[in-house]
């Protein structure tokens, strides 16, 4: 065999995989189509992050009158941010790169399809690996709509020659809202259509609330219960036609509906690989139904982020090769949702919490400080969900300035078991927002299987 370990595609999960397990002394090869560091550093994370930083300065230029600065309404220039995020990320692919070949791996730049469950073909080359790991990721999907070529996907976005003056976001997922955002802070009119009544579905039912409230106070034009029927060219752009038979014209249309696995082509069937809904199957070792085959992060679609996809490619690099076996828990995983204002959430949801058995809810939203003397109308709220039975936290909730950095640190807390009265104990630091997390004193409603909140 030319390799103990064969990782296809070059992303968050395939790079760390690929690195460690050549660290650990496997001989390791490592295929990338497209671009080191895959969806997150080319067309996910990292450029979304830049963005939202840009539309958050065009927010922080106006907050700033509030305190003294007389600060002009200035312009946005795209194609000084463009030409900036690219610079950077030719810098982040090149250290993916170097990183795997200080680690001794060998890459190749080009796509890998199975020819059987031991071989691969790697741009037109025969590899055999006694080890292979599908790490190929994910890709933006569309409705099937008249029109829908019309309309652009987020890895489009990153691109985009020109910002658009009038835009028209489909989706309220995360990445829905982030560019609703970022397109909304760089001064474009911004319509957010969607199918339920409100943003976000998944996430706690207080946090949707808030923010579509403050989407709308940004300025933000949201559509709710409404689907796209079809799109076509006009003279001055784009014309979308919605369920409610008003039509909008704008510049761009925008899907953001969601994303599949990346199985087209790969031939699977040449392996016999299994796969479930359209992502391959893994057990709890990310193990395929074909013993020497693995699956890491978004190819297996269980929970598409980044810090999932690094910790299962370094698990399972360590369970095969660092004599280190072990496997990712998926429960109490913190995430944020890039909006303006941001949200940072780990746990029970209060609606999960509720059908679990009986929690004590603690809310609260109140104007920070910021905003006090800056004039915005923008409120930050915060919410923990705490086990009656046990008095443990089981959910932490919070939108507002700063939510992604302050939920890192609540995480680990629930990560550790921390029950009410550990955050009771703690000190908080002042003046900040995260504080309120230490000092939420009054229940504001206990649910239950049988309590309906109200
Ligand atoms: C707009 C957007 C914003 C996001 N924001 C966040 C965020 O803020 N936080 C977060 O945690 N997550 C975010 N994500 C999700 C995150 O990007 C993914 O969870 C993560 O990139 C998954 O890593 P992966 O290695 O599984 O797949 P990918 O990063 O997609 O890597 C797969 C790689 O495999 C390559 N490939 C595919 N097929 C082949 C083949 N046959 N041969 C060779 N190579 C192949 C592809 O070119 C790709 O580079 C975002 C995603 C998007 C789209």
């Amino acid at each position: 065999m030319d390799y103990d370990l064969f990782v296809i595609g070059g992303g968050s999960a395939g790079v760390r995989c690929a690195r460690i397990a050549a660290g650990h002394g496997a001989r390791v090869g490592i295929a990338e189509a497209r671009f080191w560091g895959g969806t997150c550093v080319n067309i996910g994370c990292v450029p979304k992050k830049f963005m939202v930083y840009a539309a958050e300065y065009g927010f922080a230029a106006e907050d700033s009158r509030g305190f003294g600065w007389n600060a002009p309404k200035g312009t946005h220039d795209w194609t000084t941010l463009l030409a900036a995020k690219d610079t950077e990320i030719a810098r982040l692919n090149g250290i993916y790169k170097r990183l795997l070949e200080q680690a001794g791996a060998t890459i190749y730049e080009s796509r890998a399809t199975f020819i059987d469950a031991h071989t691969l073909d790697v741009g037109g080359q025969r590899i055999t690996a006694e080890k292979i790991v599908i790490a190929t990721g994910g890709h933006p999907t569309r409705p099937e709509i008249p029109g829908a070529e019309l309309a652009i996907v987020s890895d489009d976005a990153f691109y985009l020659p020109a910002m658009p003056k009038r835009i028209a976001i489909i989706g309220s997922g995360y990445i829905g809202v982030e560019f609703a955002g970022i397109f909304n802070g760089l001064g474009a009119e911004t319509h957010l259509i969607y199918r339920q009544p409100l943003p976000l579905r998944g996430f706690d039912e207080d946090l949707r609330v808030g923010l579509a409230e403050a989407m709308t106070s940004n300025g933000i034009i949201l559509h709710p219960d409404i689907v796209p029927k079809s799109i076509t060219e006009t003279p001055a752009g784009k014309s979308l036609a919605l369920s409610d038979l008003t039509v909008l014209d704008v510049d761009l249309v925008f899907f953001a509906t969601g994303r599949v696995p990346n199985i087209t082509g790969l031939g699977l069937d040449a392996a016999g690989i299994a796969t479930t809904n359209g992502a391959i199957t893994v057990d709890a070792n990310l193990t395929t139904n074909i013993p020497h085959i693995f699956a890491i992060g978004d190819v297996t679609d269980r929970l598409n982020l980044t810090p999932v996809a690094t910790a299962e490619g370094h698990a399972l690099a360590d369970s095969l090769f660092g004599r280190k076996p072990r496997t990712v828990n998926l429960e109490n995983v913190p995430t944020a949702v890039f909006s303006i204002p941001p949200i940072g959430t780990v746990g029970l949801t209060e609606a999960q919490a509720a059908a679990r058995g009986g929690a004590r809810i603690f809310l609260t939203r109140f104007t920070p400080m910021r905003h006090a003397i800056s004039g915005r109308a923008r409120k930050t709220l915060m919410k923990l969900i705490v086990d009656e039975a046990t008095d443990k936290i089981i959910g932490a909730h919070m939108l507002g300035e700063d939510a992604p950095e302050i939920l890192q640190g609540i995480g680990v807390a629930i990560t550790a078991g921390a029950t009410k009265a550990d955050f009771d104990r703690t000190i908080g630091i002042h003046p900040t927002a995260a504080e309120e997390f230490v000092t939420l004193r009054t229940q504001t409603r206990v649910v239950g299987p049988d309590i309906r909140p109200e």
